[in-house]
């Protein structure tokens, strides 16, 4: 079942038709298209800020295209090109990063001068402009006649679309989906339903206790009267700077933009079709301001439309999409951030399949609901947020953007301490956590480049300290579950790859497979006791892996789960005096006979108990301590009284980012996912074929090892001093793209630019002659044997 009759509805109900999925029923409240879509400006820009994104609009060019072959339908498909502008050098940057996408995607992607630009496009100012990007895919579709061409095909496919059938409620129980009760009061029962209801989803969900970080905002746009001299046919053309965009409408122009200072708006079971709000002169004044600045032409034309309609937001301007946690059959498709019309194929296709197989098909982690912290569903939250949430689309997509807005949603036990000691706190999960410690006052704020970063001498100086003498990690935000019961060993060695039949005490990194061998997630077992398992996530991926691990507990009581992130703080001692320290404060043995590497010791702070865990993701000496939350800040100041060397450091997430690339330690999300098996990422040591116990993907590696693979992970070393290495970043053997950064940065113990590169054939390995692309520029890059730095045990 699917519920909403829009552009995602309906892709997803042909695109489960034409996998020959039987009974698809699709129910639409009122008319089909009469939410959102059908006052969308049809803009369809394939080009996204990352591979994977790109790769699903990329589909809408060819599938809008083929629709109208397909169905018989005018879909008003038509490639026209784009020009993104840039008013500013830093811009211009950007646009080169995203171009390197476009050579990477395979579209067809320009760096343009200002005369360039007027050459294509005469009616553009271009004085005050730095250059542009052409984009010639960038194309144009009538959104209304697309959702009818989607219908047509559905309906040929058998799939059943009924309109005036508005659910009233989603009946969800156990944790399981029964089905929904409509309007009349009927009941419809379903196993599976994908809620596709636009603005209205979040509402929808909430009357079956589920919370959807979604926030809508009214949205406009205006359409000029016919403008003499424009081009035919007239390019895409987005002010990014000027948070405007511009699409040719038959010898009109479309203006429309992503405001900093949208009007919210709350959706009602009773909002009429066709919905449209009142024209709000004042509102849009910025808007026509910024469009005459850029099109002076539409200075003398009269305005014949003022569109303006809801549109959905989300918290980190990218969509919702998958399986609601906790509840199996309920999908999510909303929050289309004004790209839902491109999107909706794309989307259309990988959602049907994630639907039928019950896993989605490709890595959609960056669309997947399960990245947001279900606080960021509250209203005040995304009150606060809606504004960066809609600007974000066009404004400045800085390296290391943080959120203004939404701030403070989890602390740890000791912020204000931290605070105190200068942390400059970012929250890139919701959690705040210091980046880095400001000791000058002219390194308290984060400023924002595409070249160096002002963070660097702190993080530079952080790292140092830590290899030199010892430093504090604030590491509260990992995720931590606890796992006992008789059942729990039996249970985790059928999902994890590693033999965890360890010795109480004993700790390993483990990862959680897919049926394909992809890695869905990294984690650190630690055996308490036989019956007793700690487990260590990241922060990014809790409640990912908690419904992981949830989705997967065996019946019958033998295992108990429990979420205990919210419960400890931790903190990471790190550094070559931290045994002292370590030693002083918990009172434990810490030499190596007594507590060696990758184990695990309970200890007791006024009666309760803390646990050290003897790791390191900075390859220094050191522990992890997982400490009640009551006792965290007295623990802390305890270790800072105890700090007889009077040498400890505090240092921040940017300084654990860089000290673990000198160690080669990769992380999920970006240097492995789920479309890659652990060979693939050189984590093969993770992986026991030969334990006792099968375990998910353990089939597929088996045959991977058998047939070999392709793809292969390398740790290399960029020849060139000081570069900003993100991730994206394509690499070159001549003129063909081998390979892309998944990760890097600078490495400041070692003193060098570090990146994890994918090469896309392993068969490459064996030149030497490999460069990086970043932001236009290439450099050489050398695959090393070795991390430049080894662990400390
Ligand atoms: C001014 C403006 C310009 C835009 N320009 C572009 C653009 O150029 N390019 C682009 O890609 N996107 C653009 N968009 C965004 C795009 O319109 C949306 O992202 C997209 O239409 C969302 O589609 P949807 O199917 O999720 O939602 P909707 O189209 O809103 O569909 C949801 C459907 O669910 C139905 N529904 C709601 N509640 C119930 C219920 N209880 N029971 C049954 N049915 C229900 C609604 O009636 C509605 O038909 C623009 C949006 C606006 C406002």
């Amino acid at each position: 079942m699917i519920v909403g009759g829009g552009a995602i509805g309906l892709s997803i109900a042909m695109h489960l038709g034409d996998l020959g999925v039987s009974d698809v029923l699709l129910l639409e409240r009122h008319q089909l298209t009469s939410g959102t879509s059908w006052h969308a400006a049809g803009i369809v820009g394939p080009l996204r800020a990352s591979m994977n994104l790109t790769r699903l609009a990329q589909y809408a060019i060819e599938l809008f295209a083929d629709l109208q072959q397909r169905t018989g339908q005018d879909t008003g498909y038509r490639r026209t090109g784009g020009i993104w502008l840039a008013q500013t050098a830093a811009r211009m940057v950007e646009l080169r990063r995203l171009k390197a996408m476009g050579d990477r995607s395979g579209l067809h992607a320009e760096m343009l001068g200002p005369r360039e630009i007027a050459s294509r496009f005469a009616l553009v100012r271009c004085d005050d402009l730095a250059g542009g990007l052409w984009v010639e895919e960038d194309s144009q579709v009538n959104p209304v006649d697309l959702c009818m061409a989607y219908a047509r095909a559905a309906r040929a496919q058998g799939v059943e679309l009924r309109e005036n059938s508005a659910v009233t409620s989603i009946d969800v129980a156990d944790g399981g989906l029964h089905g929904v009760v409509l309007a009349d009061g009927r009941r419809i029962n379903c196993r599976r339903l994908v809620l596709a209801a636009g603005a209205w989803s979040r509402q929808l969900a909430a009357g079956c206790g589920i919370g959807l970080p979604l926030v809508a905002c009214e949205h406009m746009y205006l359409v000029t009267d016919v403008v003499d001299d424009l081009p035919d046919p007239c390019p895409i053309l987005r002010d990014l700077d000027g948070g405007i965009y511009f699409k040719g409408d038959n010898g009109k122009l479309v203006l429309g933009a992503f405001e900093a200072n949208p009007k919210p708006w709350q959706a009602a079971a009773g909002d009429a079709p066709f919905l449209m709000f009142d024209e709000d002169w004042e509102q849009a004044a910025p808007m026509l301001d910024a469009g005459i600045h850029r099109v002076p032409a539409i200075a003398d034309q009269g305005i014949t439309h003022f569109m303006n309609g809801p549109e959905t937001f989300t918290p980190d301007t990218r969509q919702l999409m998958g399986e609601v946690p906790g509840c199996r059959g309920l999908f999510v498709a909303a929050g289309f951030n004004s790209i839902g019309i491109v999107s909706s194929a794309g989307v259309g296709k990988v959602m049907a399949r994630w639907v039928r197989d019950g896993a989605a098909p490709m890595d959609l982690w960056e669309v997947d609901l399960q990245r947001l912290d279900p606080l960021m569903a509250g209203d005040e939250f995304l009150q606060r947020r809606l504004p960066e949430a809609v600007h974000n689309q066009f404004a400045m997509h800085w390296p290391f953007k943080q959120y203004r807005g939404g701030r403070d949603l989890r602390r740890s036990a000791w912020h204000q301490r931290l605070a105190a000691r200068g942390a400059v706190f970012g929250a890139p999960t919701g959690w705040e956590r210091p980046l880095w410690y400001a000791v000058e006052a002219d390194e308290s704020a984060l400023r924002y480049s595409h070249e160096r970063q002002c963070w660097w001498p702190a993080a530079r100086r952080e790292a140092r300290h830590c290899s030199a003498h010892a430093s504090l990690f604030e590491l509260s935000p990992f995720a931590k579950f606890e796992v006992r019961g008789p059942g729990a060993l039996a249970w985790l060695q059928t999902l994890c790859c590693s033999d965890l039949d360890l010795a109480a005490g004993r700790i390993r990194y483990t990862l959680l497979l897919n049926e394909r061998g992809g890695i869905e997630a990294e984690l650190t077992v630690t055996r308490l006791a036989a019956d007793r398992f700690w487990i260590v996530g990241g922060a990014a991926t809790r409640f990912k892996d908690l419904e992981w691990l949830r989705r997967h507990l065996p019946d019958g009581g033998l295992v108990e789960l429990r979420d205990r992130t919210d419960e400890y703080a931790v903190l990471g001692l790190m550094g070559p005096a931290s045994r002292e320290l370590m030693q002083a404060a918990s009172g434990l043995d810490c030499r190596d006979t007594a507590f060696p590497f990758a184990s695990a010791r309970v200890f007791a702070i006024d009666g309760t108990e803390a646990l050290a865990l003897r790791l390191s993701y900075v390859g220094e000496l050191g522990w992890e301590v997982y400490l009640p939350l009551a006792q965290a800040e007295a623990w802390l100041e305890r270790l800072l009284e105890l700090d007889f060397t009077r040498q400890i450091g505090m240092a921040g997430h940017f300084a654990l980012d860089a000290c673990r690339l000198e160690i080669g330690f990769r992380h999920w999300g970006h240097d492995m996912g789920p479309d890659d098996t652990p060979y693939e990422c050189e984590l093969g040591f993770a992986v026991a074929l030969d334990k006792r116990s099968d375990f998910i993907g353990r089939q597929a590696l088996l045959e991977q090892q058998e047939r070999g693979w392709r793809k292969q992970s390398k740790l290399c070393r960029v020849l060139a001093d000081e570069v900003l290495l993100l991730h994206e970043e394509p690499v070159y053997r001549g003129t063909r793209i081998v390979g892309h950064c998944t990760s890097g940065g600078l490495g400041f113990r070692c003193q060098q630019a570090l990146a994890f590169v994918m090469f896309y054939d392993r068969a490459d390995l064996v030149a030497t002659d490999f460069e990086i692309g970043i932001a236009g520029e290439r450099y050489p890059l050398a695959v090393l044997d070795q991390p430049p730095r080894r662990p400390a045990r």
